[in-house]
């Protein structure tokens, strides 16, 4: 037991969540409410990354599940303090971290949406994106050269700095953005203004990267494209990162290299044996048969070697598609009585017992542990008395 589910429920996962569920959830969390895409969720985006922060740690984990938030806020981890939103965002995403971003422009990071057939058979994508471009009509400059000028406010700093009496013979110093040219510290005269840009130094352009699925590829998996982030003068442009996200399949679901899959078969089959086809996510059709005399058990899974996912390092190489089979029984009444006897007769032989006199008679009823049944009635009691007993079979 936990003592509060505050961070789980932000993430969405149960309590008993593994490591690889709670990051699959920061995962599409992150992106969601991420400020580029949404920028009215920066609450929603700090709180995720605070969730993910603490439940991503084992150690932290730990403590937050025996003492709550107010364990981890008292804490000795890191004095309690939460990394900021971003940091968490650029090393889950492999971005370049503080000290690069100063120097690289940011990394953009987009999910797409892929089908397991996709991850099975490789396919390629085309993915259209806006993106900033430096402007070749100024190359960046924002006008024409010799155009650009120092700013006069701040002359060239971004701040303007203001001097204010507090008291007598003591003045305070605030420092504000200048108004003037918004901090850039320098300004274009609007009639020297690129015309293209103006004056931005870069256009918003329409850019289709095309995206290669490999055989192989899992959930989750990043694909880089170098140097496609938002190009800004003076800085070298950032990464667009491109993560998968794995649609359930309705036949198929994956576990590593391993596809599993339940098939439902008839008690008959199950006793004497079947044949069934499957549609492999390539279009070949696998004819499977049970070995004869076998009995195939509710539960009971078996595989088959070389049909599951592609290895990404060697895709004619697959893992194995497990199969679970679960056997449909017949309903109720199925079989009139008499022939009972002939099954049960062909059936391997049950367990008599000896009925006393001082054995309590219970009743078996149908069990539905949410409305506990406690509604016994005598008629009900009675009706049972009747039918217990059963039919008797001669046995040989
Ligand atoms: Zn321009
Ligand atoms: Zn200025």
């Amino acid at each position: 037991m936990v003592k509060e589910s505050g961070y789980y429920d932000t993430l969405g996962v149960p309590p008993n969540a593994t490591p690889d569920e709670i990051k699959k959830a920061y995962r599409k969390l992150a992106l969601k409410y991420h400020p580029d895409k949404n920028p009215s969720e920066g609450e929603k985006f700090k709180l995720i990354s605070q969730a993910y922060e603490v439940l991503s740690d084992p150690k932290k984990r730990d403590l937050y599940d025996q003492g709550g938030e107010q364990a981890i806020k008292e804490g000795g981890m890191g004095g309690g303090s939460f990394s900021s939103p971003m940091d968490i965002f650029d090393m889950f995403f492999g971005g370049g971290g503080r000290m690069n971003r100063e120097k690289r422009g940011k990394n953009v990071v987009h999910q797409l949406s892929v089908s397991l057939e996709e991850l099975y058979k490789g396919s390629s994508r085309k993915l259209a994106l806006q993106k900033n471009v430096i402007c070749d009509k100024c190359e960046g400059h924002g006008g024409k050269k010799g155009a650009v000028e120092k700013c006069t406010t701040c002359k060239g700093r971004g701040i303007q700095v203001h001097v204010q009496q507090i008291g007598p013979g003591m003045v305070q110093q605030i420092q504000t953005m200048c108004s003037d040219c918004q901090g850039k510290g320098e300004r274009i005269n609007p009639k020297d203004r690129c015309k293209r840009c103006n004056g931005k130094k870069v256009i918003r352009e329409k850019k289709i990267l095309e995206v290669h699925i490999k055989k192989g590829m899992k959930d989750g998996q990043k694909i880089v494209f170098h140097g496609e982030g938002d190009q800004e003068p003076g800085l070298e442009p950032g990464d667009v990162v491109i993560v998968l996200d794995q649609r359930d399949h309705e036949v198929y679901q994956r576990q590593e290299d391993n596809l599993i899959m339940r098939m439902e078969i008839q008690l008959v089959e199950a006793l004497c044996g079947f044949k069934r086809t499957l549609e492999t996510m390539d279009g070949r059709t696998l004819l499977i048969t049970s070995h004869p005399g076998e009995v195939t058990k509710h539960g009971h899974l078996k595989c088959i070697q070389n049909e599951g996912m592609p290895l990404q390092r060697d895709p004619f190489e697959k893992g194995l598609l497990i199969i679970q089979f679960h056997v449909a029984f017949p309903d109720n009444n199925w079989l009139p009585t008499e022939k009972l006897c002939l099954l049960e007769n062909l059936l391997p032989p049950k367990e008599e017992i000896m009925v006393t006199d001082d054995m309590d008679v219970v009743e078996l009823v149908e069990c539905n542990p949410k409305e506990q049944s406690r509604h016994y009635t005598g008629e009900a009691y009675q009706e049972d008395e009747k039918q217990r007993g059963g039919v008797q079979c001669q046995t040989s």
